[in-house]
């Protein structure tokens, strides 16, 4: 379990004379197994933190710490498309973001992808399957390499609204499971709501207007 230590970021995109404000002032702290959802309109800068927490985006200003005991964190990503290597089977796309191999490392792999109800399509190809099926191939493969912290963008945006609510059911018995960390960004309040034990609100220009526990455990029916 991450802990994720944010302080005073803030980060800007200067493109020519233009100066756009992403992220403003943001400080927030995580630690344990909590599943923080960070919400709020289009455009409030909910990617680009991640990007910079993930390091993909560099911060203007501020610190961003993410460790694991006294190391840094490892970090595995879910996007809003599974960008699966088409060319490669099921089980084949998480054997390839794998450090090691052997037969345990298959095991494992084997094993997240029944975790998601997809060991049966393990030699099949991304495009044989639904994009529901492919974006369960994205979350296995990111559990499936056991990172210390998960950050997931939107992962059921792009789902019809039954597949989603199954993918989200099962996402939420990956975070219970594996004890992970978990950082998942959406526009969707309710869907925030429904998988969350905290969720950090942002509002337009990237500041951050709410930091709140969620009491209520999921399933709520
Ligand atoms: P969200 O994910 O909440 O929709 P983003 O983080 O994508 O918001 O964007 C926040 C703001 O930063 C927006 O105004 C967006 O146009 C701007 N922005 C994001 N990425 C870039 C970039 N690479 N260059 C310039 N502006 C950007
Ligand atoms: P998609 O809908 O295809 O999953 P996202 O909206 O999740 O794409 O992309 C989030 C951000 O990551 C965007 O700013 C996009 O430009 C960037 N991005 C897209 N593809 C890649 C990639 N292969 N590697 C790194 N960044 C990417």
């Amino acid at each position: 379990m991450a802990r994720i230590k944010v302080t005073d970021l803030r980060k800007e995109f200067v493109t020519g004379t233009k100066t756009v404000v992403a992220i403003e002032n943001v400080s927030f702290e995580v630690s344990g197994h909590e599943f923080v959802s960070v919400v709020g309109p289009s455009g409030c800068g909910k990617s680009t933190l991640l990007n910079v927490l993930s390091g993909i985006e560099q911060a203007t200003r501020g610190t961003v710490e993410i460790t694991e005991g006294n190391r840094k964190a490892k970090l595995g990503y879910v996007f809003q498309s599974a960008r699966l290597l088409p060319w490669r089977s099921v089980l084949d796309n998480l054997l390839f973001v794998q450090t090691g191999r052997g037969a345990e490392v298959r095991q494992r792999c084997e094993k997240y992808l029944d975790m998601v109800q997809l060991a049966h399509t393990a030699g099949q190809y991304p495009g044989e399957l639904s994009g529901g099926m492919q974006q369960r191939v994205g979350i296995a493969r990111a559990f499936s390499i056991e990172p210390d912290l998960l950050l997931m963008d939107e992962p059921f945006s792009h789902l019809d609204a039954i597949t989603a609510r199954s993918l989200r059911r099962e996402l939420h018995t990956l975070w219970q499971e594996t004890r992970k960390t978990v950082l998942f960004v959406t526009h969707d309040v309710s869907e925030a709501v429904e998988l969350s034990t905290r969720i950090v609100m942002l509002a337009k220009g990237g500041r951050l207007v709410a930091d709140l526990p969620v009491e209520l455990p999921f399933p709520r029916d």
